[in-house]
Formats: structure tokens, C-alpha cells, sequence
């Protein structure tokens, strides 16, 4: 079975980057699941003391942090799994140009090379 398409990118390639977004997903799915669990036994402790409450409310947030975080992970981690499978990993979405290894290999959501992200950035603090 063939993934490629418009990727400049060899098979071979894209599915290691599959493989390792796919870990991620799990790994990242487990970590919510494990979050979630931990909010839920709080909500269940039920009213303590002063002093329990405050503690409670520290581990609450730092508990809804990272499941914030493996959120907003795991969605980077899906929309690099679309583009793979829509054959558009790894070209820019904005000059159609190619991303390179490097960058992907740091972000491999990146939609864009590094010159356009250096564009846009730009011209969203000017
Ligand atoms: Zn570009």
C-alpha cells in the first residue's frame, strides 16, 4: 500500500513518522485518561479542611494543566497524522515548497517551512 502522494517525502519515511505519531497518540490518550482519573478521585474526596482544600485546589489545577496540555498535544499529534494520510506531510501550506527533514523531525504538525512560519510571525507582531 502506497502513502505518497504530493509528499516529497519516501514511503518509507512517512511511515516512520506514522509509527512514532501513532505512539505519541497512544502515549498521549493514556495520559488524559490518567488525568481524568485523578480530577474525578478529587471531586470525590469531597470537602476536607482548610488546609486539605488548599492542597486540593493546587493538585486540581496542576491535574487539569496537564491534561490541557496532552490535549492540545494530541492534536498537533492527529492534524500531522491527516496531513500524512492526505498525502500533504511535509509541504508547506503556504509556497507548496518542501519542509524540511530537520524541522518535521522537531515538529512534525509544522504546515509550514520554516521561511513562511518566519513570515507569518512577523507579520502578526507588526
Ligand atoms: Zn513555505
Amino acid at each position: 500500500m502506497s502513502v505518497s502522494s504530493h509528499s516529497p517525502f519516501a514511503d518509507t519515511v512517512l511511515l516512520l513518522f506514522k509509527h512514532s505519531l501513532r505512539e505519541q497518540q497512544g502515549e498521549l490518550a493514556r495520559a488524559m485518561d490518567k488525568a481524568q482519573k485523578e480530577i474525578r478521585a478529587i471531586a470525590d474526596s469531597g470537602p476536607g479542611d482548610v488546609v486539605d482544600d488548599s492542597r486540593d485546589n493546587a493538585s486540581k489545577e496542576a491535574v487539569f494543566a496537564s491534561y490541557s496540555q496532552s490535549r492540545t498535544q494530541l492534536r498537533k499529534v492527529e492534524l500531522a497524522l491527516d496531513r500524512i494520510s492526505a498525502g500533504e506531510f511535509g509541504v508547506c501550506a503556504a509556497c507548496d515548497g518542501a519542509i524540511s527533514l530537520k524541522r518535521l523531525q522537531a515538529l512534525p504538525w509544522a504546515s509550514k517551512c520554516i521561511e513562511c512560519q518566519e513570515q507569518s510571525e512577523q507579520s502578526r507582531i507588526h
